[in-house]
């Protein structure tokens, strides 16, 4: 994602810590009294600008949604975005996946979604790809059982690889789509690249897994 140098950054962080939490370790294992009410929580790692996050807490009202994206220029779009909206089960955090651990305690998420992670095609990069084994030891320890980890993406060198990663850790395929907009999905929420890619023609992949 392209990211522009927002010197005002800082300071919009600050003045919105309610709503990016800034400590959000502080919030381990009661993010449930954080929100206000017992209603499943559900993450997106690498929100981006936020339209998927946003398009989910209104479809699903009932359902307590947190967007960690580790790049502070981007977070502070999706952050302006979803502020204008009058939606009461959406918090953000601007923090890197690696940090999942320290955030969430075991059992506390229903589902984790990953859209369009970063490919980081170059294999002495894959330790970097969201679904590399280290991020999905950490996904399930947080994930509740029988939470689904939901993976959508364009690139199908990624989505190769996430599959054989998935399967070499022991998970469940619950669902591998190889052109998730040849069929009518009314649950399907669309991301930021997800509208770019499909737009150019180019095919969609989902999959749903649990550990
Ligand atoms: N999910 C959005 C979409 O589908 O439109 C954005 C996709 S963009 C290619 C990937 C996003 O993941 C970027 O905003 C990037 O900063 C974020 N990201 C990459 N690695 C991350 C990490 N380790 N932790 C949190 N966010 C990460």
């Amino acid at each position: 994602m392209r990211q522009r140098n927002k010197p005002w950054a800082d300071d919009f962080l600050k003045e919105n810590e309610h709503f990016i939490i800034a400590d959000p370790q502080l919030n381990k294992g009661s993010w449930s009294e954080v929100f206000g009410n017992s209603n499943p929580i559900y993450v997106e790692i690498g929100t981006g600008k936020g339209q998927f996050i946003a398009g989910m807490a209104e479809k699903y009202p009932d359902v307590n949604f947190i967007g960690v994206e580790l790049a502070k220029s981007v977070i502070v779009t999706a952050a302006q975005k979803i502020m204008e909206t009058d939606y009461d089960n959406i918090l953000l955090i601007n923090k890197d996946a690696e940090d999942l651990k320290n955030i969430f305690a075991m059992d506390e998420i229903s589902q984790i979604y990953l859209n369009f992670s970063d490919p980081w095609p170059k294999n002495r990069h894959k330790k970097r790809r969201l679904t590399f084994h280290t991020f999905l030891e950490k996904y399930r320890d947080i994930l509740q059982k029988n939470g689904e980890l939901i993976f959508k993406t364009d690139n199908r060198g990624l989505f190769e690889y996430s599959l054989v990663s998935f399967s070499e850790f022991g998970m469940t395929l619950k669902e591998v789509n190889l052109d998730l907009h040849a069929i009518d999905d009314p649950g399907n929420v669309m991301t930021e690249y997800e509208e770019k890619f499909s737009a150019k023609g180019q095919v969609i992949y989902r999959c749903r897994s649990e550990f």
